[in-house]
């Protein structure tokens, strides 16, 4: 399974690219958890990415690129990108790294909702900063709150998610990320699925438009 989640922040790709992995032990490559988890180890590549997601900007595309060139070759047998690409820049590097592995990509999954749900959400969002899964304290919460159900350790809010960070987030969104849908619509891969769905009705429809069947049906 190759697939690539695009979306604006809060849209739940990070929720259903776990929802995939669990089912079918897909890998989920999230730039932005490898990006938190430099900055934690205080990499030079953290460093350089600090003040870009502080500001709620992209980190350069050179930056990035470089970063995935070594994240695809740990997956040959499949991935969900969440979170890349980005730009179009991104976009055309990524089909240059895949044609010269000979591997095509499934299906372009787009999430969407508007922006007031997406500011809701993200607003709500509580995160294992060791795992990257996330909760929602209003649609999706822990079983106690402020502790991740899996490995009892806190849970965190990203300091990116507050409101003006969120404001611009979902302004360069609009400008730099929303043209991968015409890019990706043109190559006939794209798929879309409504986000304002709860969880499991947006994992229902995804399976279906990527003709996995939901599970009992
Ligand atoms: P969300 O899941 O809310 O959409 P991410 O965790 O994917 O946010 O990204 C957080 C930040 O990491 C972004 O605001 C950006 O600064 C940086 N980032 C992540 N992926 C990319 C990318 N593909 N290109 C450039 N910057 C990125
Ligand atoms: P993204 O990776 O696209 O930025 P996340 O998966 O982190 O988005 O989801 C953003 C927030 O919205 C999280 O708090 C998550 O628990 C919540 N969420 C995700 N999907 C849904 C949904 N279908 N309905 C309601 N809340 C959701």
């Amino acid at each position: 399974m190759r697939l690539i989640f695009l979306g604006p922040p809060g849209a739940g790709k990070g929720t259903q690219a776990r929802v995939l992995e669990r089912r079918f032990g897909a890998a989920q490559i999230s730039t932005g958890d490898i990006l938190r988890r430099h900055r934690a180890d205080g990499t030079d590549l953290g460093k350089q990415a600090e003040g870009y997601m502080q500001r709620g900007e992209l980190v350069p595309d050179d930056v990035i690129i470089h970063m995935i060139v070594g994240e695809l070759d740990q997956h040959p047998s499949g991935f969900i990108m969440d979170g890349f690409p980005r730009t179009v820049a991104q976009a055309e590097a990524l089909d240059a790294m895949l044609t010269r592995k000979g591997w095509p990509i499934d299906a372009v999954v787009l999430f969407d909702a508007d922006r007031a749900t997406l500011i809701s959400r993200l607003s709500a969002r509580w995160s294992n900063p060791r795992s990257g899964r996330t909760y929602n304290s209003v649609t999706n919460p822990p079983k106690k709150a402020g502790i991740d159900d899996d490995d009892g350790g806190p849970l965190v809010q990203r300091v990116d998610d507050r409101p003006e960070t969120v404001a611009k987030r979902l302004d360069v969104y609009d400008v730099q990320t929303r043209p991968l849908v015409d890019y990706y619509r043109k190559v006939g891969k794209l798929v879309e699925v409504d986000a304002l769905q709860n969880v499991s009705d947006v994992a229902g429809q995804l399976l279906r438009s990527i003709r996995m069947e939901p599970a009992g049906h």
